[in-house]
C-alpha cells in the first residue's frame, strides 16, 4: 500500500489527506505494527518510555459540558470538588513523584479558562516544580497568548490542551466551546514558545474515520505536538458517555500505531484508561510506538500500588524510564527549533482524560 510505504520513511510531514489517514486504519494489523515500530526506532530508543505524573490541582465544578468528564458541574458523578491547592502541597507531591521516577510533573485544573488571580498561584507552582529539576506541564483549559507567555516565562515546558476528537464529531461531545476555540488556544501556546501536548480520546462512540480525522488535524498543524496523548475513555457513572460500547483493544493499539506513523518524532502518550487495559495490550501499545505514560495519577506520599505495577511491567518488558538527561537535552537547545524532540526523540484536557 503506497501510503504505508510513504509513512515508513519516518519523515515528519504536514500534508496528510483524509483518504491517506483513513487508509492507514485499513492496513493489516501486522503490517501496521511493523511499520510503526520501524518508524519509532528512527527517532527514539525503542526501550525507553517517558514518565510523567499528573496531579489535579483544582478539581471539579467546571462549567464546560465535556460528555466524558466527571469534573463537569453539569453531571452528578459524586466527585468531591477541591479548590485550587496551596503551592506547598503541590510541591510536596512533585517531590514525591520525582522520588518515584517521574521526570515530568503535570498540573491539571478544571477550568474553562483560569482567572489571572489563580494563574498567579499556578505560576508559583510552575517555578517551584521547575526548581526541583523536573519538566513542567499544565492543563488549565483555554488560555490567552498573554497567559501562555506568563507561564512560559515562569518555566513551563509543556501545555496540554486536547482536541479530544475530530472536528466533525466534536459537537457530539462538547457544546460549550468549539473545535476552533481549541485550535486558538493551541496557537496561543505555540506562539508563547511552549511545547504542545495535544491528543484525544478513543471510545466515545466515534467511528474509525473520526479517529483518522482527529490524528490528521494534529499531524497537519504547522508543528506536530511534541506530546500526543491517546486516551481510552474511562467511563464514569453520571456522565453522558457512561455505557458506551468499549473500544476493542486491537482498535486502540491501531490508533496508537497510526499516531506514531503520522507524527513520527512526537512522544505518543498512552494515557487515561490504562487501568482497564491488560498488560498484553499495553505491551502492544509500546510495540506500536507509544513511549510516554502517566505513572500513578493519584500519587500520594505513601506507597502507590499503580506505580509499583508499572515498575513491574517495565521490568517484564525491559523498558527503562526516559533518563533525566533527556530533560536537559530538550532544554539545552533553546533555539526554538524543536530539534531535541524532533530528532532525539491527560488528561483530559484536564485530569479526566490526560
Ligand atoms: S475536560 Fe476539562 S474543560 Fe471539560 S469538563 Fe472536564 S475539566 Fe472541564
Amino acid at each position: 500500500m503506497q501510503v504505508l510505504a510513504q509513512a515508513r520513511d519516518g519523515q515528519p510531514r504536514h500534508d496528510w489527506t483524509p483518504e491517506q489517514a483513513r487508509a492507514l486504519f485499513e492496513v493489516p494489523f501486522n503490517d501496521l505494527i511493523f511499520a510503526a515500530q520501524t518508524v519509532h526506532r528512527k527517532h527514539f530508543d525503542a526501550n525507553e518510555v517517558q514518565v510523567s505524573t499528573l496531579l489535579s490541582i483544582k478539581t471539579g465544578a467546571c462549567p464546560e459540558d465535556c460528555a466524558y468528564c466527571p469534573q463537569s458541574a453539569r453531571y452528578d458523578t459524586g466527585l468531591e470538588k477541591e479548590k485550587l491547592m496551596d503551592v506547598d502541597l503541590v510541591l510536596a507531591q512533585a517531590r514525591a513523584a520525582k522520588e518515584k521516577g517521574a521526570t515530568r510533573f503535570c498540573m491539571g485544573a478544571a477550568y474553562r479558562s483560569p482567572t489571572d488571580k489563580h494563574l498567579d498561584r499556578i505560576i508559583e507552582m510552575i517555578r517551584g516544580v521547575r526548581g526541583l529539576g523536573m519538566e513542567t506541564c499544565a492543563t488549565l483549559g483555554m488560555v490567552t497568548q498573554e497567559q501562555a507567555e506568563r507561564m512560559a516565562e515562569a518555566g513551563l515546558d509543556y501545555y496540554n490542551h486536547n482536541i479530544d476528537t475530530s472536528e466533525e464529531f466534536y459537537g457530539d461531545i462538547i457544546t460549550t466551546r468549539s473545535f476552533q476555540d481549541r485550535l486558538e488556544t493551541l496557537d496561543n501556546v505555540r506562539q508563547a514558545g511552549l511545547n504542545v501536548c495535544c491528543g484525544g480520546i478513543i471510545g466515545m462512540g466515534e467511528e474509525t474515520g473520526h479517529r483518522a480525522d482527529m490524528l490528521r488535524s494534529l499531524a497537519n498543524l504547522d508543528t506536530h505536538p511534541e506530546s500526543v496523548p491517546i486516551n481510552q475513555l474511562v467511563q464514569v457513572k453520571g456522565t453522558p458517555l457512561d455505557g458506551e460500547e468499549p473500544v476493542h483493544p486491537v482498535e486502540f493499539v491501531r490508533t496508537i500505531a497510526v499516531a506514531r506513523l503520522m507524527m513520527p518524532a512526537s512522544h505518543v502518550r498512552l494515557s487515561a484508561g490504562r487501568t482497564d487495559m491488560s498488560e498484553e495490550t499495553q505491551a502492544l501499545c509500546f510495540l506500536a510506538g507509544a513511549n510516554s505514560i502517566f505513572y500513578g495519577e493519584k500519587l500520594l506520599t505513601t506507597d502507590n500500588p499503580e506505580a509499583d505495577r508499572d515498575r513491574a511491567l517495565f521490568a517484564r518488558l525491559g523498558i527503562r524510564p526516559e533518563a533525566v538527561e533527556r530533560v536537559e537535552e530538550r532544554r539545552d537547545c533553546g533555539s526554538g527549533c524543536g530539534c531535541a524532540t524532533e530528532t532525539a526523540g491527560n488528561e483530559t484536557d484536564h485530569a479526566a482524560s490526560a
